[in-house]
């Protein structure tokens, strides 16, 4: 049988334009929907990189005070805080690398590795 007598057979699928209607507004619906979500995590995501550039911007600023006061304070004897004496470093925020034991039971703060001890220190007085 050649290819001319070969009975006609259809493959076309008849689908009611209705249907294909409702279809494309269902998809243009979630589309929106996701446009919509990605747009609310966008702006969340920008706040919350505004707050931690802020964040930073505060740290910074306490650390550069940190760093003054710990060359210009009187009780900073060649990089170490004569005035504090502190038995348990780790418990007050003291980084282990920035202790230096002293005799008795007592450590030092190394400032040049820990500067921010000075940051909020009560007992700040210029070095005159
Ligand atoms: S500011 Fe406080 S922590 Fe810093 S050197 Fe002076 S006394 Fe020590």
């Amino acid at each position: 049988m050649s290819y001319a007598e070969e009975p006609f057979r259809t493959n076309i699928v008849l689908v009611s334009v209705t249907d294909l209607e409702s279809e494309v507004k269902s998809l243009k619906a979630e589309l929106d929907k996701v446009k919509e979500d990605q747009r609310k995590v966008s702006e969340e995501a920008a706040k919350r990189i505004e707050g931690l550039e802020r964040a930073l911007s505060w740290l910074n600023v306490v650390r550069s005070q940190a760093v003054w006061k710990s060359r210009t304070c009187r009780y900073a004897n060649n990089g170490i805080c004569d005035a504090w004496n502190v038995s348990d470093p780790e418990r007050v925020g003291v980084p282990k690398d920035a202790v230096i034991a002293v005799e008795g039971p007592f450590k030092k703060v190394d400032l040049q590795k820990f500067p921010e001890i000075c940051a909020v220190c009560p007992l700040y007085e210029v070095r005159k």
